[in-house]
């Protein structure tokens, strides 16, 4: 236990940084919060705190705003600094943004499944660094492979909710499909230029050829004819697989993947049609091809991105070379992997399509509709990246560690109810009066409000209700303390029924024994409450009537079980989807 003395000067401490930090202001519940984040412990003094913190606060709210920084920097030096830089972590700054007028990054997925957990660190870095650069962030759905990877006009509308969601509004929005035009024109100024050509080989044809580092017979042709060949693609005498546009490479370049890449093909969208331009196209740019012409086209200045793009740039920066353009720079990033998280997209669509699980946004995944259907905070997800940063390192995380920072997060914000799971009954004899209790909504915040729950006597036994898991715990002679109530012995647990007789009403009694702390509800007024567990199980049992005035989309604290976000209300039913303990 803490001295009085450093109480008193870490609330001093802590009061000075909060209204330094509010312009000469603190405010009581801030400078709580802020010292039982950091000394835990101290929530067994918390009234006492309570008490001294508002007359620290009251007492420093008088000093100007300059002596409050004067002290706080002579008493504890660095304290300032420390703080500024914790709370906006810079991000180490790209290589060469004094080149640009403007940087400009982009975020490109493929609208072919929702976004998972991996996807928020090129989100997030790159809407980022655009901040940071006083730059552009760009969107650009890529959704130019109408057969393999499958677009859908839902997934367009859901990557955006879950961009959004996480705070990273875009200042502009492009989609591949729209820019076919674009890709066709440049992809004939690359034949015109002898950059590209229509070759016509099969496919094992085409890899020996490359593997030995030996041209294809069509790559010398002339540019009109090539012109001639993609006339016939467009007009369909090639059909699928007769031809395609390569790049041409080094031939001798070390990576046969390398060399004389693929850039676009024929698809038949009769019978694959794309989600938003139908069959209106046979040619379809591959992946190098439309990213490269964008990136360009978008004057993206820096491409954020996963080491496992590094071969892609070096395909992307012969064609830039034919082009005359300029690469942009580059930034590749290592692989995130959370342990125990499906960051798979094929698979968590296989998984939704099978029903393995209910939906994108089961708990059992690791989307961000279903992080945020279960009140993990964006910006738990942003104080993750930030701290992960760019690095080309790859990083393992586990859930433990975003439920750690997610607690620290969402616990002020979220207010406090009991629940019982699967609830049985208590019945306490020699209560001599009624208890109408009133806990605080949130212990730090008293200005949120109370609860109201009631136990009223007649002839002076009363009922209420424990959870069923607490109960298998009790035995004979045990003394427990009911939260905010009254402290009780335990008579007897036989089956389904505990019997109780009150003991005494101070909590330093319990205090100093140990005694287990338990959450209860009246026998009576409580509401159905549905718990959707991490595992997709859901836990039935009750919660107390204030949890009425939680709203959909609110994260609440179940007392001794758990975080949780409230999916779902009717008129006598909550469902909540669990986080963490
Ligand atoms: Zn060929």
């Amino acid at each position: 236990m803490s001295s009085i003395d450093e109480i008193g000067s870490i609330i001093r401490r802590a009061a000075l940084l909060n209204a330094v930090k509010h312009g000469g202001r603190a405010e009581t519940g801030a400078v709580m919060g802020r010292i039982l984040a950091e000394r835990p412990d101290l929530r067994s003094v918390i009234k006492e705190l309570a008490g001294l913190c508002n007359k620290t606060v009251k007492e420093i709210n008088q000093l100007s705003l300059s002596d409050q920084r004067r002290i706080l920097e002579e008493t504890w030096p660095g304290t300032l600094t420390e703080a500024k830089q914790r709370e906006r972590r810079m991000l180490p700054p790209l290589p060469n943004a004094e080149k640009y007028a403007h940087v400009v990054t982009r975020f490109s997925p493929n609208p072919d499944c929702v976004l998972h957990i991996g996807s928020t660190r090129a989100i997030i870095l790159c809407h980022e660094y655009a901040r940071m650069y006083d730059g552009r962030f760009v969107l650009r759905f890529e959704d130019t492979d109408p057969r393999l990877k499958r677009p859908k006009l839902e997934f367009y509308d859901l990557i955006e909710e879950d961009i959004l969601w996480l705070g990273c509004k875009w200042d502009e929005k492009v989609i591949q499909s729209d820019r076919m035009h674009l890709y066709y024109e440049w992809a004939e100024r690359l034949l015109e230029t002898s950059g590209a050509y229509v070759c016509t080989c099969n496919r094992e044809a085409f890899r020996a050829l490359a593997l030995a580092s030996k041209p294809c017979p069509d790559r010398d042709l002339e540019p009109s004819e090539q012109l001639a060949r993609w006339e016939k693609m467009l007009d369909g005498t090639y059909t699928e697989k007769e031809a395609l546009v390569r790049v041409k490479t080094d031939l001798d370049h070390p990576n046969p993947a390398v060399r004389d890449w693929p850039a676009l093909r024929i698809i038949d969208t009769e019978g694959t049609p794309h989600p938003r331009v139908g069959s209106k196209y046979r040619i379809w740019p591959l992946y190098n091809m439309a990213c490269g012409v964008d990136d360009h086209l978008l004057g993206i200045s820096h491409i954020i991105r996963g080491k496992e793009h590094l071969t892609n740039e070096v395909r992307q920066r012969f064609m830039y070379k034919n082009l005359g353009w300029t690469y942009p720079e580059t930034l590749h990033y290592g692989r995130l992997k959370v342990i125990g998280a499906e960051l798979s997209k094929s698979r968590i669509l296989r998984l939704v399509q099978e029903r393995a699980v209910s939906g994108f946004t089961d708990p059992r995944l690791a989307t961000l509709s279903a992080l945020r259907r279960r009140g993990i905070a964006p910006e738990t997800l942003r104080l993750l990246i930030m701290e992960i940063g760019p690095r080309p390192v790859d990083a393992t995380l586990s859930w433990e560690n975003i439920y750690a920072i997610n607690r620290k997060v969402i616990d002020d914000k979220a207010d406090r109810f009991f629940f019982l799971e699967d609830p049985v009954q208590m019945t306490i004899g020699g209560v001599p009066k009624t208890y109408v209790s009133n806990p605080a909504l949130h212990p730090d915040h008293p200005e949120r409000g109370t609860r109201r729950l009631e136990v009223k006597p007649s002839g002076r036994k009363a009922n209420l209700l424990i959870s069923s898991s607490d109960a298998r715990k009790l035995g004979e002679g045990r003394f427990i303390r009911l939260m905010e109530l009254f402290n009780i012995d335990v008579l007897s647990v036989k089956g389904d029924l505990v019997e109780a007789k009150f003991r005494s009403d101070s909590y330093e009694d319990a205090r100093k024994t140990g005694a287990p702390l338990l959450q209860w509800l009246p026998p009576t007024d409580n509401i159905d409450v549905s718990l959707t567990m991490t595992d997709g199980e859901v836990m039935q049992g009750l919660g107390e009537k204030a949890l009425f005035h939680a709203g959909v989309g609110e994260v609440v604290q179940l007392v001794r079980v758990g975080f949780g976000r409230i999916d779902s209300r009717s008129s006598n039913r909550v469902e909540i989807f669990f986080a963490h303990g």
